[in-house]
């Protein structure tokens, strides 16, 4: 039997970002993953797809399951081999109970290793503008709970030394006692006008900051009904806020935004709406793969150099032309004296990475300008190959036809449904955390449409901002019976940002 470990794993504040490198290859080989509320579930798609997932979480209103059961199946899995990863919220042995489940396995003798996380007490400050050092205001920061009814007999917090323990406090788990908290600081000492800032949902498209001082910092809170999670941060730091924040000016902060293309593209989509301060959830609605039926393209490529041109549609008609090409035991040589077009700058730079240069390029990225653009360029009678999707329009043949072409199409790829998170994703449906849809291709919505198929759709998406990338994915969007909000002009994913930051971006 394999030696079983527990990895005990800080899954950080929120922000998938701040999620560790060494958090992220424990994840990867886990057979077990036992997680708890705070951890941002779209960290939960690193798993093997074969993982076991297991909800540990402990809701305020119930506790779903005990620490004593919690630690039981962490040394029994380990005991039976399997890989277990712990993941818990912010770093695993700041709260949160992690120093608890660690001698529960050193008493049973499984192996375990810390991956420390980064901590909600540093992190949702820092978010918020707010260090908790700074050399012209305090040296020391002191992390404390906040869960201890401060009024209790016998409460293990030291008030009167707490108050001065250090420059900043930072209460964790303090929102239900803030006002005794408040209170208890002024009475051993703090000055009332001591600055508060309270940081709800740090790092998370959710982020509420909410500032005052010790004197009405209690009844501000109160009046906006300020909830957990959030950190308390008491001391003259806080009011560096002012100065220093910088998220909440990012266009598409608190925006969550739901990237549905292929998972292999999803990246640079996610990585420029992240830059603009939106969090991003990925749900890849459609896989890319071979097609049924290589024949057609097979054939093709060995008769090559009998076309004149060779138009690409789209990136993955590149990849996956080339991939069999490759396959095949043939190289680039094989394309000498072909002409080369492509539909947009996105298949262009894919092509430039293979060292070829593109001899048509049109101005509108569709297919009906394709066919426009290249009527000056073709002669009557010249063969050009189109290797694209099993499925796609075959606008851009007529048209080439027309023009006198001889055109044949062949299918390099086909689309199929993904949907992994689904569920997730659907959960965050529910409870409106979802606030913009990005789709990138007819497919997407197509299968996006599918995949939440069911009366409850228009509820669902109810509110829900929707982006396409041009008219046409618009098009399939509108026949399915969604409402579009915004349609990106130039039909590349830097449109599609600029679409969605016109449209839903803070001014
Ligand atoms: N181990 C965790 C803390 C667990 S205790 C860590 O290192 O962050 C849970 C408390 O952490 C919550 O009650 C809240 O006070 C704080 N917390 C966790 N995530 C937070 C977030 N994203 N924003 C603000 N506070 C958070």
């Amino acid at each position: 039997m394999p030696d079983g470990i527990v990895y005990l794993v800080g899954a950080g504040p929120g922000d998938p970002g701040l999620f560790t490198l060494k958090g992220r290859e424990v994840l990867e080989k886990a057979d077990v993953v036992v997680y708890d509320r705070l951890v941002n579930p779209s960290l939960l798609s690193m798993a093997r797809p074969g993982a076991e997932i297991i909800y540990a979480g402990k809701s305020p209103a119930g506790h779903t399951m005990s620490q004593g059961e919690i630690n039981s199946l962490l040394v029994q899995r380990a005991k039976s081999g399997q890989v277990v990863v712990r993941l818990k919220g912010g770093d695993p042995f700041v709260f949160g109970r992690g120093g608890e489940e660690a001698e529960a396995l050193a008493e049973n003798n499984v192996p375990f290793e810390v991956v420390p996380g980064v901590t909600s007490a540093v992190a949702a400050p820092a978010y918020a503008g707010i260090p908790v050092t700074h050399r012209d205001f305090t040296s020391a920061v002191a992390v404390i709970t906040g869960n201890e009814d401060p009024l209790k007999e016998g409460s293990r917090i030291a008030w009167e030394k707490i108050a001065f323990a250090a420059g900043t406090l930072v209460f964790l788990m303090g929102m239900a006692n803030l006002q005794v908290i408040a209170s208890r600081l002024v009475e051993y000492g703090r000055d009332p006008r001591t600055p508060v800032a309270l940081v709800r949902w740090g790092t998370w498209a959710e982020q509420e900051v909410l500032t005052g001082t010790l004197a009405d910092i209690g009844e501000r809170a109160a009046r906006a009904d300020f909830a957990n999670p959030a950190v308390i941060v008491v001391g003259e730091v806080a009011a560096l806020r002012e100065k220093l924040k910088w998220i909440e000016s990012k266009p598409l902060f608190g925006r969550r935004v739901l990237v549905t293309r292929a998972a292999e593209q999803a990246g640079e989509l996610a990585l420029a709406l992240r830059s603009l301060g939106a969090e991003v959830l990925e749900f890849p609605t459609i896989k890319i793969i071979a097609p049924e039926d290589c024949g057609p393209l097979d054939e093709a490529l060995a008769k090559i150099d009998r076309y004149n041109w060779l138009i690409f549609t789209s990136v993955n008609g590149v990849k996956f032309f080339f991939r069999r090409l490759f396959q095949k035991g043939r190289d680039i040589r094989q394309l000498v004296g072909l002409r080369l077009g492509a539909i947009g700058p996105a298949t262009r730079r894919a092509l430039e990475n293979y060292g070829l240069q593109v001899d048509f390029m049109p101005g509108e990225y569709r297919a009906e300008a394709i066919a426009a653009g290249l009527a000056e360029k073709i002669s009557s009678g010249q063969r050009i190959l189109l290797p694209r999707a099993d499925i796609a329009r075959s606008f851009l043949k007529e048209a080439l036809e027309r023009q006198g072409a001889v055109v044949e199409e062949v299918a390099a790829y086909r689309t199929v449904m993904d949907g992994r998170g689904r569920d997730l994703v659907r959960e965050y449906f529910i409870r409106g955390r979802i606030h913009i849809v990005t789709f990138t291709s007819s497919s997407t919505v197509r299968n996006f449409v599918n995949l939440f198929d069911g009366p409850d759709q228009p509820r669902l998406l109810a509110g829900v901002g929707i982006a396409c990338i041009g008219p046409v994915t618009a098009e399939t969007a509108r026949e399915l019976g969604l409402k579009v909000d915004a349609v990106a002009k130039e039909y590349t994913v830097e449109g599609l940002v600029k679409a969605i930051v016109e449209r839903f971006g803070r001014c």
